[in-house]
């Protein structure tokens, strides 16, 4: 079957109709999943095979048959690991097809065909019975079911349902139990990813500040969780004001309540300052002493030297929905507030404070800015020396008598432009009667939207909300293309052009999440890998994906290099812009992939990026923008050199922008 799905092209903006092969979710879904980043989890692995050999011993120890339900089996790692571990019968559910046909064929291949069943459906509709789809309820309840904030993968109605109808009263579970931890700390950088700073602009007639408006200061924000690699957090980044303490626990082994509910603990501040912040994650006990136990705390928590990276469970930073004074060892309340799949969090001075309304509703955003912009963007425009460089450069091209139009999702460049002087401000998508917001595309203003003058200045950040990758933002291009009739003949293009950049680089640990697994935990699990690549040459194998490189170190083994020019000066050729050649390797290391990143020359001499800031070191280490993210291309072949001597001195590369798809197709040979 094939159908047709309309989207407007992100870099051209044009409506297109794409001719969508019925399986292209599946394989988006399966190339870009976490999969993979499991499987290479070998202390997760280790864990659950550790946990599972030991709920199989006790309840054969019980004299009892050990029947399991694995919840969620895909590759049918955990249903092999309790085979193995001398399991009697496995019931492997999986509500993905694709992945439980790949279970089906995995357990097939390991030769647990007899004593697993796999059952393709979600575990609420699965039956028990003579003639259902288990012969009888399990006695040994298995499950990797959790996100990030544990629950937001609808672990707890899974739960909740499984003990009702699935598994008998007082089975073993692995994990056995989680909690969940908190600590509470002031951090101006993470704040900055929740409200807008007031921004100072030096104008000619003095510094003006912009300030938000009090609806979005006293805003709570968007409820979804902001989960980031919390240990690519420097220390100076924020001031703890609290110990770790333990928010909430759930134990597996017995029936799960996953209606909303409060946890409710006591802090006394180790310092005095300004609580922002709730920065939490998670453990998981694989078995009810707790001797066996896999945490995600970060490094200033956790003790052990020997760090598992992972990137399929990271940290929750949580925003309070307004800062709070607190003062080192007076007590204040912390609650947690959960639904079946979200938690967040309030602080109270007193412990009977706000008794009525504690199981509030979750986070609404009551103005507007966190649905239109989303944590990374507003980090962007609190960036004060992004905006310096902004400012400068647009006060070097502002004029007076300057008509301006700006092209950009949710800027504040026409307040900048406003507070400079500038007299007409057009805005195409509020200072009221200064800056007019226009609600039309590019392509079909007229000018009496512009109230017949003509554009002496357009501007852009450019930042558009429909960007994934970091060409995209060249829609601007085309916008000013699509205005170009409304533009005077000395009309002032802020940036001037843009250029893409590229660079060779060995990633610390990216690289995993890409990479075939083979064998995990003694299993082979190769027909995963083999899905998995056939998902990525399904369409998109030529395709790079976008990563914020500050949470995924990695060293530069090339110079940057910069390959394209797009002058905004001009209209967008006809033509495709292409180039080819090839770069040297400088540093010995594995070539895992190519990072690419776009900056924008705003004048002659002024130019952002939103990529490599600098290398920091003869190692190589790069430091990128921490707003955006950038492009990988990962290599399919990984070249190691040891030495310099034997690197192949260079890789080659071809990139083609087609200005009439707006897509950029790369090739690199090692
Ligand atoms: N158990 C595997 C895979 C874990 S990923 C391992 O540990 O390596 C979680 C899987 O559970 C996903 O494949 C998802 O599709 C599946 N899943 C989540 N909730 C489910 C449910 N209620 N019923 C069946 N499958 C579920």
């Amino acid at each position: 079957m094939k159908t047709f799905c309309g989207r407007a092209n992100p870099t051209t903006g044009a409506m297109e109709w794409l001719e969508e092969d019925e399986n292209y979710d599946y394989h988006q879904e399966i190339a870009r999943s976490r999969y993979a980043d499991m499987l290479h989890d070998k202390d997760r692995n280790m864990k659950y095979y550790q946990g599972i050999r030991a709920a199989v011993s006790r309840v054969k120890e019980r004299g009892e048959k050990a029947i399991v339900l694995d919840i969620g089996t895909g590759t049918g790692l955990l249903s092999m690991m309790a085979a193995s571990a001398g399991a009697d019968f496995c019931y492997a559910i999986e509500v993905f097809k694709p992945m439980a046909n790949a279970a089906v064929k995995i357990v097939e291949k390991n030769g647990f065909h007899d004593k697993i069943k796999v059952i393709n459906k979600h575990s609420t509709e699965v039956t028990v019975g003579p003639d259902g789809d288990m012969q009888c309820r399990a006695n040994i309840l298995v499950t990797e079911l959790f996100d990030t904030e544990l629950i937001g993968e609808g672990a707890l109605p899974t739960y909740e349902h499984a003990h009702k109808y699935l598994v008998q009263e007082g089975c073993e579970a692995v994990p056995h139990r989680a909690t969940v931890y908190v600590q509470l700390v002031e951090s101006k950088r993470m704040w900055s990813w929740n409200k807008l700073f007031p921004v100072r602009v030096e104008a000619e007639d003095g510094e003006k500040i912009v300030v938000s408006p009090s609806e979005m200061e006293n805003c709570p924000g968007v409820p979804s969780v902001c989960d980031i690699q919390l240990n690519q957090m420097p220390s100076s980044d924020f001031t703890i004001l609290s110990d770790v303490v333990t928010m909430f626990s759930v134990d597996f082994s017995k029936p799960v309540r996953s209606a909303s509910t409060y946890y409710r603990v006591q802090l006394e501040p180790v310092k005095s300052g300004k609580a922002q912040i709730v920065l939490s994650w998670w453990d998981i006990d694989m078995d009810p002493s707790g001797t066996i136990n896999c945490t995600m705390a970060p490094y200033w928590v956790k003790s052990t030297s020997a760090f598992q990276w992972r990137d399929h469970w990271m940290q929750c930073v949580y925003f309070l929905p307004n800062e709070e004074p607190v003062l080192q060892g007076e007590k204040v309340y912390l609650t947690a507030c959960r639904d079946e799949y979200s938690v967040w969090y309030k602080l109270q001075k007193a412990r009977g404070e706000d008794k009525a309304d504690i199981c509030v509703e979750s986070p609404i955003c009551r103005c507007q800015a966190h649905l239109l912009w989303n944590r990374p963007r507003f980090g962007e425009l609190n960036d004060q020396n992004r905006t310096r460089q902004y400012i400068k450069s647009l006060m070097n091209v502002l004029r007076t008598d300057s008509v301006c139009l700006c092209i950009s999702d949710g800027s504040l460049l026409p307040v900048l432009a406003h507070y400079l002087g500038a007299k007409q401000f057009f805005k195409a998508n509020h200072l009221e009667d200064k800056i007019k917001i226009l609600e039309v595309r590019p392509e079909s203003l007229t000018p009496s939207h512009l109230e017949d003058k003509k554009i002496s200045v357009l501007v852009g950040e450019p930042f558009f909300t429909t960007s994934l990758l970091p060409w995209h933002n060249l829609y601007f291009w085309y916008a000013r293309t699509a205005v170009s009739k409304h533009l005077a003949s000395n009309v002032t293009i802020l940036p001037q052009s843009a250029s893409l950049h590229m660079m060779i680089v060995e990633f610390q640990d990216l690289w995993r999440i890409r990479s075939p697994c083979g064998i995990c935990e003694g299993f082979d699990v190769r027909t995963m890998d083999d899905m998995i690549k056939s998902s990525l040459d399904f369409r998109e194998s030529k395709e790079a994906e976008p990563h914020p490189l500050w949470e995924y170190p990695c060293k530069s083994l090339s110079d940057p290099l910069e390959v394209l020019v797009f002058d905004f000066r001009e209209t967008v050729p006809q033509h495709c812009l292409s180039t080819e050649g090839s770069v040297n390797l400088l540093r010995k290391g594995k070539s895992h992939g190519a990072v690419l990143w776009m900056e924008y020359h705003l004048t002659a001499d002024i130019s952002v990026s939103t990529g490599l800031m600098q290398i920091s070191n003869e190692k190589g280490n790069c430091e990128w923008n921490p707003h955006c993210k950038q492009a990988v291309y990962f290599f399919s072949s990984v070249i190691e050199s040891e030495t310099l001597a034997d690197l192949p001195s260079a890789v080659t590369y071809a990139i083609n922008f087609d200005t009439k798809t707006g897509d950029i197709a790369m090739d690199f040979k090692l």
